[in-house]
């Protein structure tokens, strides 16, 4: 039997915990008051049914999200509705990809040395007649995978833009259940969990770690997990930032080639599902408004609507307040669907921001490579002398970043590393 520290109850962590709970002594420290992390099922704040202020679907058929979720006998639904896209107010056809971008792809595909998309934009599409093609190609990459142009990888994107579109899925009452179930299984095996224990320090010889947390409490242990958003592990001056003693100076400059964007989710009932008014069985909503992105809960007619802000722009609105960006969202509505936003305001049930970027525990929403991430991740991916490990969905290595799926297999191969140390 060891003794384990995991930092942060999120997917990552609760699932490492979990695995490691059968025969160990394991306690989570958690920072914030609640537990998930990046998964936030919202219950309240005046929506009629849960809405997801984080994770929401599961994109395509994740064989670790579904094999948990069925463990703990909870449903998925797949997702329904049409994809629609409106330019300046009026309904234009669903915009296919830009002209050239297949032939972009291809490119991507032949180049023989990894670099940003903003350097192999410029080195083989520049000039007017491709810059349809590269604004595409950059309004892509920032508000999907939430990535600055300047920084992420090509063989990342060429990967996943390659990939083609799979079913999408959403969990039966939201991911929030999902989080419970595994507290709820590390608790059955003994863990302690502690909520509001931000660890500010990791104090670590060979197999013997002290955290340390803002109140004070020191936790021992033989080895710790940490399993916090690589943001803060990026950020030495975060709140939420933790100094390891003796240092790890080469993981941290690892951790920093690693991309990381944010998200600005805008989410929004009114009295009526108005959208289906103008359009049949309205799913996406595609636009060039400032929220560029919008979804229903199809096939549920519930009348709830989400924008979606991601990438450098979310990043610079982060320090705004929650009531301008509303505003914002009420007005990217307005303009799409022709209606005044009085109008809007007057049919308006409930309307809440959840802004990633201004979150002290995950200071964005999920990561993207960058050309040094390969290397980075094999750094992060060694444990230091079989004592300190790392975990979290910026860790994992394989074809579905930046979602659950990717903290879960981060989680059990942090837990099966311990196990082997
Ligand atoms: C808006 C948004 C939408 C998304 N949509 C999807 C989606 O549709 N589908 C999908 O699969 N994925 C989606 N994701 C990504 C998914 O949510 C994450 O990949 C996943 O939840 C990350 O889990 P994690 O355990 O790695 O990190 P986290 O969930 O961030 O967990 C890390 C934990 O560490 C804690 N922590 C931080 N610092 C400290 C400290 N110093 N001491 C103690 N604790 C600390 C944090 O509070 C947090 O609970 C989305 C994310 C966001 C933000």
């Amino acid at each position: 039997m060891q003794s384990i520290i995991v930092v942060g109850a999120g997917a990552a962590g609760l699932m490492a915990a979990k695995l490691l709970s059968v025969n160990n002594r394991v306690v989570v420290l958690e920072g914030d008051s609640r537990l998930g992390g990046r998964i936030h099922t919202i219950n309240d704040a005046g929506f009629s049914q849960p809405v997801e202020a984080g994770a929401e679907f599961i994109h395509g058929n994740l064989p670790l999200t579904l094999q948990l979720l069925r463990e703990a006998g909870i449903e998925t639904a797949e997702t329904g509705g049409e994809m629609y896209t409106s330019r300046k107010g009026k309904w234009v056809d669903r915009d296919t990809m830009p002209v050239g971008w297949a032939t972009m792809l291809q490119r991507m595909h032949e180049l023989a040395a990894d670099t940003t998309l903003e350097d192999f934009l410029q080195k083989n599409f520049s000039g007017d007649k491709f810059a349809r093609l590269c604004e595409g190609a950059r309004g892509y990459a920032q508000g999907y995978d939430v990535a600055d142009p300047e920084k992420v990888s090509v063989f990342f994107l060429r990967d996943e833009w390659g990939a083609g579109w799979d079913d999408q899925y959403r969990v039966g009452g939201g991911y929030g259940p999902m989080v419970s179930f595994l507290a709820a299984e590390c608790i059955k095996n003994g863990v302690e969990i502690f909520t509001n224990a931000i660890v500010k320090s990791i104090a670590w010889a060979n197999n013997q770690v002290t955290a340390i947390t803002a109140n004070g409490q020191h936790y021992r242990a033989e080895k710790a997990i940490v399993a916090v958003p690589v943001s803060i592990l990026q950020q030495a001056q975060a709140p939420a930032s933790i100094r390891f003693s003796p240092t790890i100076d080469t993981y941290i400059s690892a951790a920093q080639n690693i991309g990381y964007g944010g998200v600005i989710k805008v989410v929004f009932e009114f009295k009526t599902a108005f959208w289906n008014q103008q359009k049949p069985d309205v799913g996406f909503v595609f636009c060039n408004e400032f929220i560029p992105t919008w979804w229903t809960q199809a096939p549920d007619e519930a009348p709830i609507i989400t924008g979606w802000l991601g990438g450098p722009k979310a990043d610079a609105l982060a320090r705004e307040a929650d009531d301008t960006i509303l505003k914002k969202g009420l007005q990217s509505l307005s303009v799409v669907f022709g209606l005044g936003v009085s109008q809007l305001r007057a049919t308006l049930v409930a309307g809440k921001v959840f802004n990633w970027p201004a979150n002290q525990f995950s200071l964005g929403a999920y990561s993207y490579a960058t050309p040094l991430t390969t290397q980075a991740l094999q750094v992060l991916s060694t444990p230091i002398n079989g004592t300190l490990f790392f975990a979290g969905e910026a860790l994992y290595n394989g074809a579905h970043p930046g979602t659950v799926e990717a903290a879960l297999v981060s989680g059990k191969q942090a837990a099966e590393l311990v196990l082997r140390a």
